[in-house]
């Protein structure tokens, strides 16, 4: 930590796992970022807002069925305890999709909650009164909110300014305009009788551009044709947008 000025984005994590959370943020880009004092990730343990002899945080669901349900109470306490807040999120299966977007938006704000459900999930009336947004990282159901919410805060963390040492690398990834990114090849020339594109090595920007922009425009087509609906053009692809360096 620097200690000099407030972290830009500060994530507080509710969780039943702080470990995960902890483990996960004290490495790579994001356990740099978070060791200068850029960003800020905090878990906040929810077994101490538990009730009863056992610190129950789950009670069986009304109407019956299988699974258990997070209780209201001891989540309204972690998630006044985790102060003010620009965005609450909850982790959440039937959530709407979190996107680049989405990270873009919250690579913004100064801090953001993300409230990791476990069991069947958490009572629908908190959701209600104390979040802002519930966001799914796909369509598969996780056993609990940790994972998705690792997802999100470094999608997001990467995305704040200082975070990744290159920012030309933004520019050109996945998602960041629309598409998806163009292979990418290093040395040796050619790898056990493979070689990389040719055009790789003729040390031209223009034509190393060119063919970059139209490798990424196949491969969107090919594999995530969605993201080209309402395709305007060329212009969509990342690393291709009007005003951009050839070069990069
Ligand atoms: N009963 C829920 C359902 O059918 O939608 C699944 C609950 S899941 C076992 C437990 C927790 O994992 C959820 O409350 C949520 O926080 C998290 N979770 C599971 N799948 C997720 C996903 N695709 N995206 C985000 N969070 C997810």
């Amino acid at each position: 930590m620097t200690g000099a000025t407030p972290p830009r984005t500060r994530f507080t994590v509710l969780t039943l796992f702080p470990e995960i959370v902890r483990a996960y943020t004290a490495e790579g880009v994001i356990g740099r970022a978070v060791r200068r004092g850029l960003v800020a990730v905090e878990p906040l343990d929810l077994r101490p807002f538990g009730e009863g002899r056992y610190q129950a945080l789950d009670d069986v669901p009304f109407g019956g069925g299988a699974g258990m349900v997070m209780k209201p109470e001891p989540l309204a306490r972690a998630i006044e305890a985790a102060g003010p807040a620009s965005w609450r999120v909850v982790l959440s299966a039937s959530g709407r999709p979190f996107r680049q977007a989405d990270a873009e938006r919250f690579a913004e704000l100064e801090h953001v909650v993300l409230l990791c459900g476990r069991y069947e999930g958490v009572d629908a009336r908190v959701a209600d009164r104390y979040m802002d947004d519930a966001v799914s990282i796909g369509d598969y159901v996780l056993s609990g909110g940790e994972l998705a919410a690792l997802v999100v805060l470094d999608a997001t963390l990467r995305l704040v300014p200082g975070v990744l040492g290159n920012a030309e690398s933004l520019r050109e990834e996945s998602y960041q305009a629309g598409g998806l990114e163009h292979p990418h090849f290093t040395r040796p020339a050619t790898w056990r009788g493979d070689a990389v594109p040719e055009v790789l090595l003729s040390g031209h920007h223009g034509r190393v551009a060119a063919w970059r922009r139209q490798e990424a425009r196949r491969r969107t087509a090919a594999l995530r044709p969605d993201l080209l609906a309402g395709d305007p053009g060329p212009d969509t692809v990342p690393g291709s947008r009007p005003g951009r360096s050839e070069e990069s």
